[in-house]
Formats: C-alpha cells, sequence, structure tokens
C-alpha cells in the first residue's frame, strides 16, 4: 500500500486551491489527489460554455497539462473513494485498492439533489454537474425535441451568467422545446428579489423557453 504525508479526495476548485496553497509551505512531503473522474482537473463553470459550442474541450482545463507534474502530485484518477479508515488512515477505492495518509482533506464537492419523483430511473435523464454529465447530454442532444430541466436556480438558468447564457437557453440555441420546472413561486427566489425574478422570466418566455413555478 502506497502512504503520502498528504492525500485529498477531489480534483476541483477545491482540491487545486488546497494544492497549490500546500505546495508553497511544503514543497516536499508527498501528495496525492484521488478523483472519481479521470479527466485533468476542469471548470464546473466552464461546461455550459462548451454545451453551447462557444468554447472547446480543451478550454475548460483551468490548469496546464503539467500541473501535477509541476506541483509534484500523484494523481489517481478514474477512482471512486468508497470508505476510510480513519484509525488506520486508509483510503479505500473501488477497485479494492488501499491509500494511506498522514492528513487528508475532502474536496468532494456537491452532488446533484435527485428529488423523490418516480421515473427517475429511465434513460434520458441527467444532472448537470460534471464533464461526464456533459458528455451525456451533448451525446444524446440530437436525438431529442423537448427537453425539461427540473430547478430553476443558479446551475439551471444562471450558470453562465456573464455571457447570458443558461443551461435552458443553451439548449434551446439547438432548437429544442425548453421547459423549466420551478418548485418555488419564482426562479432563483435564494438569489435574486421578486422583480429580478419577474425580469428574468419574461426574458426567459420571450426567447421561448417555459418557465413553470410553483410545480
Ligand atoms: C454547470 C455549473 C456551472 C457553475 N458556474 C459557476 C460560476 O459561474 N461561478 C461560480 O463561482 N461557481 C459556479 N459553479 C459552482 C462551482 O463549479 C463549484 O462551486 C466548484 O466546482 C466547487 O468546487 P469543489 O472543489 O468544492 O467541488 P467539485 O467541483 O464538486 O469537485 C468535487 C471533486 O471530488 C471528486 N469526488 C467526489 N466524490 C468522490 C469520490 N467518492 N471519490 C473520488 N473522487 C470524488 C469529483 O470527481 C470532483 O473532482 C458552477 C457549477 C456547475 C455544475
Amino acid at each position: 500500500m502506497t502512504k503520502f504525508n498528504y492525500l485529498i479526495i477531489g480534483n476541483s476548485a477545491g482540491a487545486i486551491g488546497c494544492i497549490e496553497g500546500l505546495r508553497s509551505v511544503d514543497k516536499e512531503g508527498t501528495l496525492a489527489l484521488i478523483s472519481e473522474e479521470a479527466y485533468h482537473t476542469y471548470s464546473r463553470a466552464l461546461l455550459p460554455y462548451y454545451l453551447s459550442g462557444i468554447i472547446s474541450l480543451e478550454n475548460i482545463y483551468y490548469r496546464p497539462p503539467d500541473f501535477y507534474q509541476k506541483f509534484n502530485v500523484t494523481p489517481l484518477l478514474g477512482k471512486k473513494a468508497v470508505r476510510i479508515n480513519f484509525k488506520s488512515k486508509e483510503v479505500e477505492l473501488a477497485n479494492g485498492e488501499q491509500v494511506g495518509y498522514e492528513k487528508l482533506l475532502l474536496a468532494t464537492g456537491a452532488s446533484t439533489l435527485t428529488p423523490p419523483l418516480t421515473g427517475l430511473d429511465k434513460k434520458n435523464i441527467f444532472g448537470f454537474l460534471s464533464l461526464n454529465n456533459t458528455l451525456q447530454i451533448e451525446k444524446i442532444l440530437d436525438q431529442v425535441k423537448n427537453v425539461v430541466i427540473l430547478g430553476g436556480g443558479v446551475i439551471g438558468l444562471m450558470a453562465a451568467e456573464v455571457l447570458n447564457l443558461t443551461a435552458a437557453e443553451v439548449l434551446k440555441k439547438r432548437g429544442l422545446n425548453v421547459w423549466v420546472v420551478e418548485l418555488a413561486e419564482r426562479i432563483l427566489a435564494p438569489v435574486i428579489d421578486e422583480t429580478a425574478s419577474k425580469i428574468l422570466e419574461a426574458l426567459f418566455q420571450e426567447n421561448g423557453i417555459e418557465i413553470l413555478t410553483k410545480t
């Protein structure tokens, strides 16, 4: 079993920030990261831009290809951590491998909140959180006509605020019929006030995107 001074579970913003901070104070300690996805570190915020075709896949990676090498990190990519033994200081991977550590950081982020609805086990239902999700969505876009987005929150609507693009708009651009279903009385309720919600809802409707609130 390989043992590292520092072990990070995660390969995204939290993990990368930690690596850069750590290496500014300890250049020698052995350091590894474990990531469920097999990709070089990428920006989730850029996924809508990739899906819309604004940027290419190479542009979602926000650190150079030699990042791990330069920061003396052992990347254990495409490996899922399934158990932590805090007593023996070991992380068990899905393939049965054990990775030892002295200090461990959990930078595992968030996961898609799946509402308790029946039928969610059917095909063509995805989250929109990871590159894997994005590639799956991209793969079937040409075969579908109607898209329902569950959740009128930040990721569904404002994922790419800077360019005034949203996941819903991205899909609409491809000529699909798009509905946004939101449980609350208005979209983005925790983030903006009622007036702003109304302005945005009107904008979406103008662009042919149906917003169904209280639904
Ligand atoms: C579509 C989209 C658009 C966004 N747009 C913006 C934006 O414009 N501005 C903004 O500030 N934020 C935005 N965000 C949010 C931002 O991306 C997150 O806040 C940020 O990625 C959180 O980083 P993190 O490192 O904490 O976790 P995450 O990015 O969630 O990374 C978690 C990491 O842990 C790994 N992991 C999880 N579980 C395991 C396991 N069991 N074993 C191994 N590895 C595991 C994952 O593979 C991943 O590498 C957006 C998010 C999405 C999904």
